[in-house]
């Protein structure tokens, strides 16, 4: 307990000290002619390449517009919980149309991923049971984990061999296995293949998140999971989120009529919250088609990936994800120490990119990187400019190989 100030600036001052210290940006407006990623940020024109809009839809017209009409209709706000007054028309639409995309019996809504994640966890397991996640899982994922009461076991990052000997070991206890779909700080997949036939052997239930897969990769957009060719026999669980490829915000789980009533009745990010507005369910059934129907975003942003890295490649730029089986738009830039990720953000920022330092504790000790996340709705020339500058900036750190 850090209760006295002097205890809480001694903390802050650390965080100064290890070059920890995270800082919040203020965006003031998006430039029209840089295509909705070019923004005035802290008074400074930049190209943004740190968001998770992968799809170029959080500033779509369409979008945008739908959430507005939706705001006229239905108001603000939804004034209660789904299972007191607050759930609308626009949920229930949503939730089927989510059910149909992902190919799943039902989906239920949740204001946030970080909520998803904690009432998946804390419904499937329970004290006297043990979870297993992937070392680099998201924190929603670990702390819905923690919350659950369950023992905890992590393996390490893409090993299904680690999972399974962690399974064999817990075998009668262990209720879940969780996973990221696409790792979100470091752009890869995780084995769920391997975790499919693992987690079904020892009768525990698998849970992906592809809150960074779903919309972008998979031959139709549907996420990791299609990309692996499986079916919501073989990954019961599925969370996917609305404020990334959807350019919108909230979040869903979709998996079968039981188990999505069984969080509906039992989960208490569920239960215990004020639902989402109904404008903001009315903009991701927008995003939604759209992203169905423009297969070229998808087709766009994975060339562009594909470019970035390429030039990245050949200019001796420190990739830190070594596969491109699937490429996905996160493609992030090993710096290691703190600093160094921090001395090379504010070079960008210079140059006019905004790129965020990535540093413990959200990833390991030694592994700071810059996030670099591409969009639809970046231009050629935008991408082929940021990879010179962070040449030039590895450059100096003696960096490029
Ligand atoms: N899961 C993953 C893998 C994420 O990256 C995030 C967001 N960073 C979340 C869940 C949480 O989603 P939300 O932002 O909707 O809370």
């Amino acid at each position: 307990m850090k209760r006295r100030a002097s205890e809480l600036r001694s903390v802050l001052d650390q965080l100064d000290r290890e070059h920890l210290r995270r800082q919040r940006r203020t965006i003031d407006q998006f430039v029209e002619s840089g295509s909705r990623v070019t923004a005035i940020i802290d008074g400074r024109q930049l190209v943004d390449f740190s968001s998770n809009d992968y799809l170029g839809l959080a500033r779509h017209p369409a979008v945008a517009a739908a959430m507005s009409e939706s705001a006229e209709r239905c108001g603000s706000g939804s004034g209660a919980s789904h299972l007191v007054t607050g759930h609308g028309a626009e949920h229930a639409r949503l939730e089927e149309e989510l059910a149909a995309f992902t190919g799943r019996e039902r989906a239920l809504l949740f204001s946030t991923g970080y909520m998803a994640n904690l009432a998946v966890m804390t419904t499937l397991a329970g004290r006297g049971e043990t979870v297993l996640l992937d070392r680099l899982s998201h924190a929603s994922l670990i702390d819905g984990g923690l919350l659950s009461g369950a023992r905890f076991k992590r393996f390490a990052h893409g090993d299904s061999r680690a999972a399974e000997s962690a399974l064999a070991e817990h075998s009668d206890t262990t209720s879940v296995v969780a996973t990221d779909g696409v790792f979100s700080m470091d752009g890869d997949v995780g084995p769920l293949a391997e975790l499919t036939h693992v987690s079904k052997a020892h009768d525990a239930w698998l849970v992906v998140d592809d809150a960074h897969g779903l919309g972008v990769i998979g031959a139709t957009g549907r996420g990791a999971v299609e990309h692996f060719g499986l079916n919501s026999d073989a990954v019961p669980v599925l969370v996917g989120t609305l404020g990334k490829a959807f350019g919108s915000f909230g979040a869903f789980v979709a998996g079968s009529a039981e188990l999505i009533e069984l969080l509906m009745q039992k989960a208490r990010p569920y239960i215990y919250t004020t639902a989402l507005p109904q404008p903001v369910a009315a903009a991701s059934r927008k995003a939604l088609e759209i992203a169905q129907r423009e297969t070229w975003r998808r087709e766009r942003v994975l060339a562009l990936a594909a470019r970035f890295r390429a030039a990245a490649e050949q200019m001796g730029v420190p990739l830190l994800c070594a596969t491109t089986d699937p490429l996905t738009p996160i493609q992030p830039i090993l710096l290691g120490s703190s600093e160094a990720a921090l001395d090379a953000q504010q070079k960008l920022l210079a140059a006019g990119f905004c790129v965020v330092a990535i540093r413990p504790p959200t990833i390991p000790q030694g592994s700071a990187r810059l996030r670099v996340t591409l969009s639809a709705a970046h231009t050629e020339s935008q991408v082929d400019e940021l990879v010179e500058t962070l040449s030039r900036v590895c450059a100096a750190q003696n960096l490029v190989s």
